[in-house]
């Protein structure tokens, strides 16, 4: 009898359909806007992260909850439950989920929607679309980055995207053609919040934030591509930006930090293209 199981990518923390072996690659991985490390290809399963890591759920506003890894796991993003009177959303996802992290979001209302920024972060995505009886939106511009197709992935087109509670998917690309980011109008005492993942990704300085083609290989993007993201977002109202991870937010006057960063970017690449006096 063979043993079946789900192997998770170390790096990048995306779960692969059942194998009796690992598989050989991670497309994720090796992918320029990734990387295979120097020891190779590494992988883990559920159970082994269930083993030695746990998860830090934590409130971050009222009706947002944020749920990160410890110790830190692969790109070591955080997700964010978003409460709704219609239903709960789970914006973005990672590797490692559990009974402990099950309860407590059930706790909070369950999650009815899975909604996720780019591949990078479809993680263990099916296993909790399962243990809530959730859906996943996807946007299908990025359909090839998914690992485990699974039934409850729904790949959605277009440019927005309405979800229960007044929410919206945001397609901006960038960083991938379908990257995506969630507007939620109740977020920060009503004044709206974007949920970004990094499509849209607060920096050091957080009156700033930046758009990447490749974060970990540091490779920009273009102009027109910056111009495209700032477009996306401008008809919302927001006031918050919370990023991928539990600091990369900013806490108020999103809107003009992604106004005066972006110029602050394209001046940047503008200014390499100037000739040498
Ligand atoms: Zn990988
Ligand atoms: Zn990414």
């Amino acid at each position: 009898m063979t043993q079946l199981t789900h192997f998770i990518c170390r790096t990048c923390g995306t779960q692969f359909p059942a194998s009796e072996q690992p598989p050989a690659h991670c497309p994720i991985c090796e992918d320029e806007r990734q990387y295979v490390g120097p020891n190779g290809q590494q992988w883990t399963t559920l159970d082994a992260l269930q083993a030695d890591h746990h998860n830090l759920i934590r409130t971050v506003e009222p009706g947002l909850t944020g749920i990160g890894t410890l110790p830190t796991f692969a790109i070591g993003q955080r997700a964010l439950l978003v409460q709704t009177p219609e239903g709960n959303v789970l914006w973005d996802c990672i590797s490692l989920i559990d009974e402990t992290t099950i309860t407590t979001l059930k706790a909070l209302g369950g999650v009815q929607a899975i909604a996720i920024s780019h591949p990078h972060y479809y993680s263990s995505m099916v296993e909790w679309a399962h243990a809530f009886d959730a859906e996943i939106y996807l946007h299908a511009a990025d359909r090839d980055g998914v690992m485990r197709p699974e039934a409850s992935i729904n790949f959605w087109v277009g440019e927005t995207l309405p979800l229960p509670g007044g929410l919206t998917l945001i397609r901006c690309g960038g960083h991938f053609p379908g990257g995506t980011v969630l507007h939620w109008p109740a977020g920060a005492d009503g004044r709206g919040a974007l949920l970004t993942g990094d499509i849209i990704n607060v920096v050091a300085d957080r009156r700033y934030v930046s758009f990447m083609y490749s974060f970990p290989n540091l490779i920009p993007l273009s102009p027109a591509a910056v111009r495209r993201v700032v477009a996306a977002v401008e008809p919302f109202a927001y006031d918050r930006i919370y990023s991928a991870w539990w600091e990369r937010v900013t806490p108020t006057n999103g809107k003009a930090a992604v106004q005066r960063s972006a110029e602050r970017y394209i001046a940047a690449i503008e200014r390499e293209k100037a000739p040498v006096a």
